[in-house]
């Protein structure tokens, strides 16, 4: 393909992405493709010989978008947004013609210093203190773009690992690292994202998995017996994940009780994960929400979620970046440069060299859109969630279970798990609606969040006449007494947390039977279906 065929055949794609766009509401939100589909329409082998472009782009129709699960769907309800703008698409549209791997300053200068002028552009705009902005006298901070919230959460507790191995080591300076990690033990809620306990994992560190209040929000008395506790028995707490804007419900830990313990300690890092919620501070009022932010050591909120901006796009800013920097620097011959004393080289920030000029879409979209247009978009996002959870309520049958604060409702019928999960399969197997479970207060939930940039009233009221011809569905069909279904067991049932190998597999052959996307978790015992 030379340049004269992309400017033919980009036109094109624009083309079909505009189309594709703009005609999703006429397709199903869901794919109903088996397992191994692809495999089926595909060859075995790359072809040898170069192929017609024609012949490629009519695959996408015929073998690709059968096997598509519509995320910008204005039916599509599961998960959190998956952000996505115009302005976005052309910034990663550029980004891809330009290709540069700006691991360094010197490896295309533009690409980092956009990166830190926009992230403190970012950082302002949703009420950061100024020690996580690199442009403020005598800071110490900054912000950095990485790929996931999950390697926001691992880069930050390395962090904190390697500064509590060097302060437990100060009267040892012999003793190797590794004599120290059984000593350590990190904290978050039961409801924190499992991209915690993966970090966990990979740091071969201990977490400990609290109990948050009857609002999903973790509070200060539970971290503070388990840091007892924990002291008692020789351990130090090293670090302490709070999230704001729970997965499962959109709960918000308290982050005031939290850090005010956490700066008595000796060694112990708060890192607050506002992977979806920390866009919407960008509103004045829902600034109250990070509430305490002042004592947070790191804060994680992904524009890629909740700020039109496509993947990958994870913004992390620490308060010491010398901190994060020391735990990541390796600096061979063949990356270094005469600037660096003066420049900032974001490969020490992060796990990978190689970096894509990721801040180009940030830029673009905060441009296009300006503050008050992304304000605009975050509080229609919270007024159809208002909207929809009204609608919800005024129905006998159904609860809310959540506190809706942002864009998500937790809502089940008031009746054992196992007709709500009867209900969510069905509504997902029809292709009209998609959302995902969850579990609040032990109970199975459906979870639906508004996701769709442009979504309107009339979605929310479309959703909803979906759900209760469904619930009238499952409702008729019991011939059983509600009172005599038992409540399940399912206590390990979560969005969010892990589960033995059998349970997972388990939920995987029932997957699709269930909720027509997996994977889900399957409580232990047996319940009734069908
Ligand atoms: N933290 C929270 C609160 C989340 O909701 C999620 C994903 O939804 C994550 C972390 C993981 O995000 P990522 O996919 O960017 O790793």
């Amino acid at each position: 393909m030379d340049i004269e065929d992309f400017r033919i055949y980009g036109k094109q794609m624009v083309d079909y992405i505009c189309k594709y766009l703009g005609d999703l509401e006429e397709k199903r939100v869901t794919s109903n493709v088996e397992p191994g589909y692809l495999t089926k329409l595909l060859p075995n082998e790359a072809p040898f010989d170069p192929e017609d472009w024609e012949q490629i782009k009519a695959d996408i129709d015929s073998k690709i978008m059968p096997g598509i699960t519509h995320w910008q769907h204005p039916h599509f309800h599961a998960y959190f947004p998956s952000g996505n703008s115009f302005p976005s698409i052309l910034g990663d549209m550029l980004a891809d013609a330009i290709g540069c791997i700006g691991f360094s300053w010197a490896a295309s200068p533009a690409c980092t210093e956009l990166e830190t002028i926009v992230l403190d552009w970012y950082g302002k705009a949703i009420g950061l203190p100024s020690n996580f902005i690199t442009s403020q006298p005598n800071s110490k901070g900054g912000g950095v773009i990485e790929s996931s919230a999950s390697e926001c959460v691992l880069v930050t507790m390395l962090a904190a690992r390697n500064a509590a191995i060097n302060y437990l080591k100060k009267e040892n300076t012999q003793l190797d690292d590794s004599i120290f990690l059984p000593k350590l033990i990190a904290y978050c809620s039961k409801e924190a994202h499992s991209c915690v306990e993966k970090a966990a994992k990979i740091l071969l560190v201990k977490l400990r998995e609290l109990e948050p209040d009857e609002n999903g929000s973790l509070r200060g008395e539970a971290l503070q017996n388990a840091i007892e506790e924990d002291e008692a028995n020789g351990l130090t707490p090293f670090f302490v994940s709070a999230t704001l804007g729970s997965t499962g419900s959109c709960a918000f830990d308290n982050i005031e009780e939290l850090g005010r313990l956490c700066v008595t300690q000796s060694c112990t890092w708060l890192h607050v994960d506002a992977a979806y919620a920390g866009s919407a501070f960008i509103c004045p009022e829902l600034k109250y929400l990070m509430s305490g932010i002042e004592y947070a050591d790191s804060f994680n909120a992904n524009p890629n979620k909740f700020l039109l901006v496509n993947f990958d796009c994870s913004v992390l800013w620490v308060k010491n970046r010398l901190k994060l920097t020391t735990a990541l620097i390796v600096d061979p011959l063949y990356l270094q440069h005469a600037n660096s004393n003066q420049a900032i080289d974001y490969r020490h920030w992060g796990i990978s060299l190689s970096r894509r000029f990721r801040s180009l879409k940030l830029w673009f979209v905060m441009r296009k859109y300006g503050i008050s247009g992304l304000q605009n978009y975050i509080r229609n996002h919270i007024k159809l969630a208002t909207y929809f959870a009204s609608l919800v309520r005024n129905d006998k049958r159904f609860e809310v279970m959540n506190d809706v604060v942002l864009g998500l409702v937790c809502l089940r019928l008031i009746a054992p798990d196992a007709i709500n999960r009867n209900l969510l399969a069905k509504i997902n197997l029809s292709g009209h609606l998609h959302m995902i479970p969850s579990c609040v207060r032990g109970k199975f939930v459906l979870r639906f969040c508004v996701v769709s940039e442009r979504a309107k009233n009339k979605d929310m009221d479309y959703a909803w006449s979906v759900i209760k011809k469904f619930a009238d569905e499952v409702m008729s069909s019991l011939d059983i007494p509600l009172t005599s279904l038992s409540e399940s067991k399912a206590k390990r049932f979560s969005f969010t947390r892990s589960v033995s190998w059998d349970i997972y597999k388990k939920s995987l052959r029932k997957g699709s039977l269930y909720d027509g996307a997996t994977p889900i978790l399957v409580p232990d015992d047996e319940e009734m279906e069908s």
